[in-house]
């Protein structure tokens, strides 16, 4: 069995087809899956979009929040409907949120106040948080400012959260452990040149860890290319598995007894 710990299934690529992606998922052995609920941004009436889905599958779980590339569009109505989406039963994270300094589609400051923002609200909730972090091109800003934001405006509240889609150092990992965190690795993990997310993913301890497709984006091999699935996440399996000299099928194991550990869900498989 296998968990997909992030997977965007609200965009058009999936309209033609979002039921046969999930059939082939569950047929793969994905048994458990957290929708990721940004939907198309403040202002568009989207954030309940994984809570929908949550609602007609047993299997999956949702997220409510506004993504980094969208916090200057971030209106104070925008955060009345997340708080109330929150309420929902199938809710069980905030995400994803963060800071994301390569594109800068907001800037810097508004995603630092948005972040923070939701961070607040998160713990009012009681809801652990899904973190979207990448710096600029050959730099570590984005990692410092998120460390430090969280130092300060999370660590306190004993929630945690998921570092989703890895993609720092070693050093990073071992930062966002000791706060807490369950570091999620994607099917940027097969890729030839991603050396540094394998040397993170072969440290990181079985206990803590997460896989995840990210889909549609981040196809893994080999996929790469194509639209991403969550079918796909066996191939994140597969890989850690390799470095681990494990089989798949106890990297799926592990991973998802992590999942309901961590979120503490009652187990109905
Ligand atoms: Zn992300
Ligand atoms: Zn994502």
């Amino acid at each position: 069995m296998y968990t997909d710990s992030h997977a965007h299934l609200d965009g058009k690529r999936f309209d033609a087809d979002r039921g046969e992606v999930l059939a082939r998922a569950h047929a793969a052995g994905v048994t458990t899956l957290l929708a990721i609920g940004n939907g198309d941004g403040p202002g568009t009436g989207t954030f309940d979009c994984a809570i929908k889905l949550a609602e007609q599958y047993e299997w999956i779980y949702a997220t409510v929040g506004i993504h980094p590339h969208e916090a200057a569009l971030a209106q104070p109505p925008d955060f009345d409907e997340l708080e109330a989406l929150a309420k929902s039963p199938k809710v069980i994270a905030w995400g994803e949120i963060g800071l994301d300094y390569y594109y800068d589609h907001s800037p810097r400051d508004a995603q630092q106040h948005v972040f923070v923002q939701q961070m607040e609200m998160a713990r009012a909730a009681r809801l652990p948080i899904i973190i979207h972090c990448r710096p600029s091109d050959n730099s570590e800003n984005a990692w410092d400012d998120l460390l430090r934001l969280l130092r300060e405006h999370w660590a306190s509240t004993g929630l945690g959260g998921v570092l989703h889609c890895f993609t720092g150092t070693v050093a990073h990992a071992r930062a966002a452990l000791e706060l807490g965190f369950v570091i999620s690795f994607a099917g940027n993990v097969t890729y030839p040149k991603a050396q540094n997310i394998r040397d993170a993913a072969s440290m990181v301890p079985l206990d803590r860890i997460f896989i995840e497709t990210d889909c549609p984006y981040l196809a893994p091999l080999p996929y790469r290319g194509k639209r991403n699935e969550p079918a796909y996440v066996i191939e994140t399996a597969r890989q850690i598995a390799q470095m681990r000299e494990l089989s798949w099928e106890e990297i799926g194991q592990r991973t998802t007894d992590n999942f309901f550990k961590f979120f503490r869900l009652a187990r109905f498989d």
